[in-house]
């Protein structure tokens, strides 16, 4: 393999195709959460490399090329604005002055954690690539529906999109024992009935939506006040992006008939949102058809996680193969996954190269 590191350091290993054209790449991010596990990102670069160097010695090579990546700097642990820097820079999508802008946890900027290790934050704009043809990643899964459902392998059908909100309604401050409960205009009874109103609504729609309200805060605070105002946040996600419009639609006419019915005032802000990011039909099929060839049992899956590939999603298609994490464990040093599920996912994996550029 013809090996070297980026301008933002990644690192890149290709193997030049007979036909050449644009190149098919495999990999996912090096860095890891503080603490995190050994297998979150780094499996899927191992994976790349373990499948790609099989490949070569079986059947010499490719007709199509082949790049493998270790992608930098996924998780954000000592850059938390840096978002996705590595696959960002392969994009383009980097202006010139955030290497200096983003700052790190421990003093500094990214630029200077740049510049300690060699890289020249002013080349940011050399990662950019125009000549990928398609991204496939292995990761482990992070979540238990694998273990649960006894498949060794899934092969993810989309990777979801979530949104923030921050909710406030207000109501009146009163003495908890003076004003009568049918006088009253209690934001915590509203809140209340919301917050269990949107839990429910995800647990019928059913899985892959997820709802939850996190934070709460109530104002003034006090055991004998009913709140003037109770402020709470909602982080709701699904990868499909009709039924994640039906989940918010369903919200907000909810959040609407509470604070309408209850004569309380109620707003709303977005605070965050990712677009979700549905998997490459094509690829996905391939996939399928590499399992079923190996024998490996595999179950489409979505992705409730974040990953490179939704970057990658703006310039290539994409694809993404999961593998079992003990327990549903990830984000810690408790994260697992057998050699015998990594070897089911890098079969896969190869099975699927092999497809394409062979
Ligand atoms: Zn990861």
């Amino acid at each position: 393999m013809q090996a070297w590191m980026d301008a933002v350091g990644n690192a890149w290993g290709r193997v030049e195709g007979s036909a050449g054209g644009k190149s098919i790449v495999s990999g996912s991010h090096v860095d890891s959460q503080c603490p995190g596990g050994r297998y979150d990102g780094a499996l899927g670069v191992i994976a790349a490399y373990v499948a790609l160097k099989s490949l070569l010695e079986w059947f010499g090579p490719p007709k199509r090329t082949i790049e493998l990546v270790s992608l930098c700097e996924e998780e954000g642990s000592r850059y938390p604005a840096a978002d996705f820097w590595g696959s960002r820079a392969i994009l383009g999508r980097i202006e010139p002055d955030d290497p200096e802008a983003i700052p790190a946890l421990d003093g500094g900027t990214i630029g200077d954690g740049m510049r300690a290790v060699g890289l020249d934050p002013a080349k940011v704009a050399e990662a950019k690539r125009d000549d990928i043809a398609s991204f496939i990643e292995l990761h482990i899964e992070q979540g238990p529906l694998l273990e649960m459902a006894g498949y060794p392998v899934g092969i993810v059908t989309g990777i979801t999109g979530p949104r923030e909100y921050w909710v406030e309604l207000s109501g009146r401050a009163d003495h908890a024992g003076a004003r009568p409960m049918d006088l009253r205009r209690d934001p915590m009874a509203g809140a209340a009935e919301i917050i269990l109103g949107v839990i429910n609504t995800a647990r019928q729609m059913g899985r892959p939506a997820v709802t939850t309200v996190g934070r709460i805060v109530a104002e003034p605070g006090g055991t004998p006040i009913v709140p003037e105002r109770v402020a709470f946040t909602i982080d709701a996600r699904h990868p499909d992006p009709a039924q994640r419009a039906i989940l918010y639609e369903n919200h907000e006419a909810l959040m609407r008939f509470v604070a309408k019915r209850s004569d309380l005032d109620l707003t709303w802000e977005i605070v965050g949102e990712h677009q979700p990011c549905p998997c490459d039909p094509e690829l996905v099929a391939v996939l399928q058809q590499a399992a079923a060839e190996q024998g490996i049992p595999a179950m489409l899956i979505p992705s409730g996680a974040a990953h490179d590939s939704q970057q990658m999603a703006l310039i290539a298609p994409v694809a993404m193969i999961f593998v079992q994490s003990r327990d549903g464990r990830s984000h810690t040093p408790a994260e697992f996954t057998s050699v015998d599920h990594a070897v089911a996912g890098i079969e896969v994996l190869a099975a699927a190269l092999h497809r394409l550029a062979w």
